[in-house]
């Protein structure tokens, strides 16, 4: 839509069906392109929605008999030029719009201009320059409704890159199929994803051959994975960014001068979240919004301003007074440190902290030690309420093998090499399967709500 006067709002149809309305009606969505899979679903939810057009992604011949007021998008195409001229308007015009996927609340949109979406490629393809290089094969195992595929689309074609779609297979066997018969070289999305795929390579013996680069973000890539991913011959980019921030804010390459740093510093370096990405401005701040100190120490709330970052919400102006300090940043509801040298360390999210006997304990921190356990193949950290100490951890597990699964004893022990022990676990959960988002993050939220009646042990009985 880039281009054309329209605006591109990317929509998650894993969303609840409140959730999907709900936003259609705020975006004020015009026309909707669905493929083939969806249209049972619209034509139930279509009477929730304002008048829409609705274009199916296919042929005449695939065309469904449909309730929808539906055109064919292969017939739509047919005649017209292939060459366009591009329209003049200013840089400034709105092109995309994304919502926020609700980890922490009700959706909020964000709407990129052409400008944004142009510098955010710009900077991208200009830090991860020598990773980019040579029109590489990219696989983006993000959504196109997660931020953009993290701007993909844009920065690929900048790079002279091809995209490999991994449609709906996103399993670890079908991704190392994927990257081996495709040549993948640089391969983009969440830890829960990478962690499927080198239990793929554990298994295969070896890494897709032609797979030398990833980029990771969206939440905490564990140390102990990105490790994994370094031994095999992959170098691990750890990102952070939010929809807000177009979304890289910060990108984790090494610089030169630690190349040849021991393995255990480049790994320390590569699990803190990296540096700004040109244009975008940092600072942590106290809870008087006073300026922190960056000393890798000090940690506070990071807030982020810049050409990339997002002004105000979309048709949100309680969220975005919530969200904006006075001069125009923007609060992430990140609780981070930021090193002299200028590296990112995000330690949490501010509501996934877990405040005990007036201390803070990260549920990042506590979750990155445990997925080093031999027997945990993906957990959370989740703070329960306590009486005495306002809230206590708890480590909710996914065994590797469920018959023989960690113990709490077993765990902590390990953690405790790390942590004092007010830090540990009181409780370990085992689960079968933890909750996803539809961006493939473990969904706390609805960790929350599962547990909402769960007793500490101390306090059973
Ligand atoms: P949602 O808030 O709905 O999950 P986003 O995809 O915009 O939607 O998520 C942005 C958030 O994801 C950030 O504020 C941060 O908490 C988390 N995040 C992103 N990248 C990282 C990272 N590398 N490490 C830790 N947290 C991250």
């Amino acid at each position: 839509m880039s281009g054309v006067g329209a605006v591109c709002h990317t929509l998650n149809p894993r969303l609840s069906a409140e959730q999907m309305i709900y936003i259609i009606r705020h975006a004020e969505d015009k026309v909707l392109f669905t493929d083939l899979t969806f249209v049972p679903l619209l034509e139930k939810l279509q009477d929730h929605f304002p008048p829409l057009r609705y274009v199916i992604m296919t042929d005449r011949a695939h065309m469904p008999q449909t309730t929808l007021d539906a055109l064919c998008y292969e017939e739509l195409l047919e005649g017209q030029p292939t060459q366009r001229l591009w329209p003049e308007f200013p840089e400034t015009t709105a092109s995309g719009l994304c919502y926020t996927s609700g980890t922490t609340g009700d959706p909020k949109g964000v709407l990129y201009t052409h400008r944004s979406n142009v510098l955010h490629a710009l900077s991208v393809a200009t830090v991860l320059g020598p990773d980019l290089r040579y029109e590489p094969r990219i696989l983006p195992v993000v959504p196109l409704f997660h931020v953009n595929a993290w701007g993909l689309p844009f920065t690929a074609p900048l790079v002279g890159g091809s995209l490999i779609m991994p449609g709906p297979f996103l399993d670890g066997a079908s991704l190392w199929d994927l990257c081996q018969s495709e040549r993948v070289e640089t391969a983009w999305g969440v830890p829960t994803i990478w962690q499927g795929l080198f239990t793929e390579i554990q298994k295969r013996g070896r890494k897709p051959d032609a797979l030398r680069h990833m980029v990771v973000g969206g939440s905490a890539m564990p140390r102990s994975l990105i490790e994994s991913y370094e031994q095999v011959g992959v170098d691990v980019n750890h990102a952070w960014g939010m929809t807000e921030t177009s979304p890289l804010g910060t990108q984790g390459a090494l610089p030169v001068n630690k190349f040849d740093a021991p393995f255990t510093e480049r790994m320390a370096l590569k699990a803190s979240q990296g540096k700004r990405v040109f244009g975008v401005d940092m600072k942590i701040v106290d809870e008087d919004g006073q300026p922190m100190p960056q000393d890798g120490e000090a940690i506070g709330e990071l807030y982020v301003r810049g050409n990339t970052v997002m002004g105000s919400y979309f048709k949100n102006d309680t969220a975005t007074n919530q969200a904006m300090d006075a001069e125009g940043w923007f609060g992430t509801g990140d609780v981070a440190s930021i090193s002299a040298s200028g590296r990112l360390t995000i330690r949490d999210r501010a509501k996934d902290l877990i405040k005990s006997g007036g201390e803070w304990i990260s549920s990042i921190d506590l979750e990155n030690l445990a997925l080093a356990h031999p027997k945990i193949a993906q957990c959370a950290v989740i703070a329960m309420p306590h009486p005495k100490w306002d809230e206590r951890p708890v480590l909710i597990a996914k065994p590797v093998d469920p018959l023989d699964p960690p113990t709490l004893e077993d765990v902590n022990q390990m953690l405790s090499q790390n942590l004092a022990r007010w830090q540990l676990p009181d409780d370990l959960i085992l689960v079968e399967e933890l909750p996803l988002t539809a961006t493939g993050k473990i969904s706390k939220l609805t960790l929350r709500q599962q547990f909402k009646d769960y007793v500490l042990p101390d306090l059973a009985g």
